[in-house]
């Protein structure tokens, strides 16, 4: 019998990362934008399809650098999802506008397009889609209500690298749209992100707040004679290290996205007879959207039988986790005027879903042994869908 741990993530090295960080130090520029930063950036670019990308240390900071270009003001609101990570709406609080969360659709668990036009007031000024687990959000719909009112897109596609909607990247649909390199995601370098700009007119004032508010850039292209403060800012360039370890994953990301959809389809076989019987719930993908398979989740019949499912799989070495404690309802959510219950399907969403494990590395032989414990648990359980709110 095998005892040993199966963690829920893995960072997985694509092979060429040292070497890579190693040119760096030998080039003997290991500050921003120098061989491995353009390289990153102009690989993402070309690869799908983005008017211009400029790499930053984190999704966080792409948010932040979004919510100055969307030109928020105090009391400003965005549109998002409550189920999302902290830094969706903590970028838009910070300068004092206001996150106005909005349900998810049961299915896909993303922003539900049909709520947004009640949530419009005179105050919105943008929406922000978060693609979870890197499936598209319903484009097209969010686009034309942004245009009817006059409201920046911005994606929020940490998730959603190497993700498609209709043949399109995530982030390159929305005016903005930001990635991240985070060691959990699927292209990694411990800590990194991007700013997507699909909107040209965006451009120029991106790389003054990104070079904590100078106009060194237009400087170093010789556009203005000297280079100084011109407007706020912040220090938004990642280091040279980081986009040499990046780089050599972004050239494996078709390899890597191949691997985790081999994952993802062994799971989605294995365990579509629970799901028959009615003890949990697949990932559903729209069509219309070619996933880069970064979750693979389940949702339970009941909080009940999702806790018992997550204890049992740790008890057995399988470190399996659940996700999003809604935004809405968090002490900082709740200073808003949000109370329990004004979110009932993101509440309900995030009581009952498990991530599984998943990463490059990871056995037929782990999987294996995932899914045996997950159906042993549910099948002892036996609790199941009321089949016709199910349907
Ligand atoms: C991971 C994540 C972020 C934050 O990314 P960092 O690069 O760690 O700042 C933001 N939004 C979503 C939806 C994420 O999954």
């Amino acid at each position: 019998m095998t005892d040993q741990v199966i963690p829920y993530n893995k960072p997985f090295i694509a092979g060429k990362e040292l070497f890579y960080i190693a040119q760096a130090v030998i080039n003997g520029n290991i500050a921003g934008d120098g061989h491995f930063t353009r390289k990153c950036a102009e690989l993402l670019q070309t690869r799908f399809g983005i008017h211009k990308v400029l790499m930053t240390p984190s999704c966080t900071a792409s948010l932040e650098m979004a919510a100055l270009l969307c030109d928020l003001k105090p009391g400003d609101e965005v549109i998002m999802p409550s189920f999302t990570f902290v830094s969706t709406a903590s970028a838009v609080a910070r300068i004092g506008a206001i996150p106005r969360f909005v349900d998810i659709n049961p299915e896909t668990l993303n922003l539900d397009e049909r709520l947004i036009p009640a949530a419009i007031n005179e105050r919105t000024r943008a929406i922000w889609p978060v693609h979870y687990a890197g499936v598209s959000c319903e484009m097209d719909p969010i686009l034309a209500t942004a245009n009817r009112h006059g409201l920046a897109v911005v994606e929020d596609a940490a998730q959603g690298v190497n993700s498609f909607y209709k043949g399109r990247a995530l982030g390159s649909i929305g005016a903005l749209g930001t990635y991240s390199f985070h060691e959990t995601k699927n292209f990694i370098c411990g800590e990194g992100g991007a700013l997507c700009i699909n909107d040209p007119k965006m451009v120029e004032r991106a790389e003054i707040l990104r070079d904590k508010g100078t106009n060194r850039k237009q400087f170093l292209r010789g556009q203005v004679d000297k280079y100084t403060w011109v407007d706020v800012g912040s220090s938004y360039v990642p280091s040279e290290i980081c986009s040499a370890f990046l780089y050599a994953q972004l050239e494996m990301s078709e390899h890597i996205t191949q691997r985790r959809r081999e994952l993802h389809e062994y799971y989605e076989e294995r365990l579509s007879p629970l799901m028959a019987d009615g003890l949990l719930r697949l990932p559903i993908c729209p069509r219309n959207c070619t996933p880069n398979y970064h979750i693979f989740y389940l949702l339970l019949p009941t909080e009940g039988a999702r806790n018992e499912l997550l204890d049992n799989l740790r008890r057995n070495g399988i470190m399996a986790v659940f996700h999003y404690i809604p935004l809405h309802d968090s002490p900082v959510g709740q200073t808003y005027g949000y109370r329990p219950g004004d979110l009932p399907v993101t509440e309900d969403i995030s009581r009952r879903l498990i991530r599984l494990p998943l990463y490059y590395t990871m056995t037929e032989e782990s999987q294996a042994r995932v899914v045996a414990q997950v159906e042993s648990c549910l099948r002892g359980l036996g609790v199941r869908f009321n089949r016709n709110l199910a349907a």
